[in-house]
């Protein structure tokens, strides 16, 4: 009799353990992949999950033609990265729009910071995060103007020893894709607010879309630097497309939109799975400030 009570005992703690160990994992499972949305307790949680893993979606406020919104870029990225996470999970940070975009200072609606104000904030929004346990940042652009303050901003990490990486993602397209897209499009010249990024956005955002207006503007090249070669100067693109529109978006379908949407979000899915699981980075990382401290001990070697 004593032996079953006992019995009795043990099996109801084992089941009480096992509901709240459910119980933890649905929890678990459930973390929203949303900064913004966690409550401190389940962001430590998160921040396990995610193996110290945050995606920075950076867009821009910038003019995108006479039919898309401002915040064109920053909702495209935002948007990919929050799909991929929830296939692999990693947190995703609040809307980021603190880019280099100068070159549409005389369009309506652009909000251009200073050079020192966008590397000061992406420095300690990186510090912070890291502080936090986040040590991996990925960095997911969707504005071609950061691309070289991106760039530069990685190789500046080399500056000083840090305990985090960041990481710009660079994806090739999928050849295969890239075949399917050139055969769906109709335009040739698709550029900023063309064909592709009109269609891309109707995918998730069709009501943001004023196809309607598509043609109110010109979305040519002006090619004011015509004959010009072998330079590059902050008035390039103003040269060609002062407008800030660059192809013609009328043609632009959900079709084209969602195969170029899934196939980003497969191709982002993939590579947050790859850096989740990557030591090398920061095992690297460390290693070349180790030396860094001491160049002439590690040339006797
Ligand atoms: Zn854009």
């Amino acid at each position: 009799m004593r032996f079953i009570s006992r019995l009795a005992f043990y099996l109801s703690a084992i089941a009480f353990f096992s509901i709240i160990s459910f119980a933890q994992q649905n929890d678990v499972d459930k973390l929203p992949v949303n900064y913004e949305e966690l409550t401190s307790p389940d962001f430590i949680k998160a921040v396990e999950k995610s193996n110290g893993t945050c995606i920075i979606p950076f867009g821009i406020l910038e003019k995108h033609g006479p039919h898309l919104p401002l915040g064109t870029d920053l909702l495209d990225a935002r948007e990919k990265s929050i799909r991929a996470a929830q296939n692999e999970y990693v947190l995703v940070f609040p809307q980021y729009y603190f880019g280099q975009i100068y070159e549409a200072k005389h369009q309506p609606g652009t909000i251009a910071y200073s050079s020192d104000i966008i590397w000061k904030m992406l420095q300690e929004t990186c510090d912070e995060l890291s502080r936090n346990g986040i040590k991996k940042i990925i960095i997911v652009n969707g504005h071609g103007g950061n691309n070289n303050f991106i760039k530069y901003f990685c190789q500046a990490q080399l500056e000083k020893r840090k305990d985090y990486v960041v990481i710009m993602y660079t994806p090739v397209g999928n050849p295969e894709v890239q075949k399917e897209i050139l055969k769906l499009r109709k335009t040739v010249d698709d550029d900023h607010a063309g064909e592709t990024e009109t269609s891309s956005i109707l995918a998730f955002r069709p009501d943001l879309v004023k196809l309607d207006k598509t043609s109110t503007q010109s979305g040519e090249d002006k090619k004011q630097l015509d004959g010009l070669h072998d330079f590059f100067a902050g008035i390039w693109w103003y040269a060609k497309f002062p407008n800030h529109y660059a192809g013609d978006g009328s043609p632009a379908n959900k079709t084209l939109g969602d195969l170029i949407l899934n196939s980003d979000v497969d191709q982002l899915t993939k590579f947050i799975k790859s850096i989740k699981k990557e030591n090398r980075l920061i095992d690297l990382q460390n290693k070349f400030f180790d030396e860094a401290d001491e160049p002439l001990k590690t040339k006797v070697k």
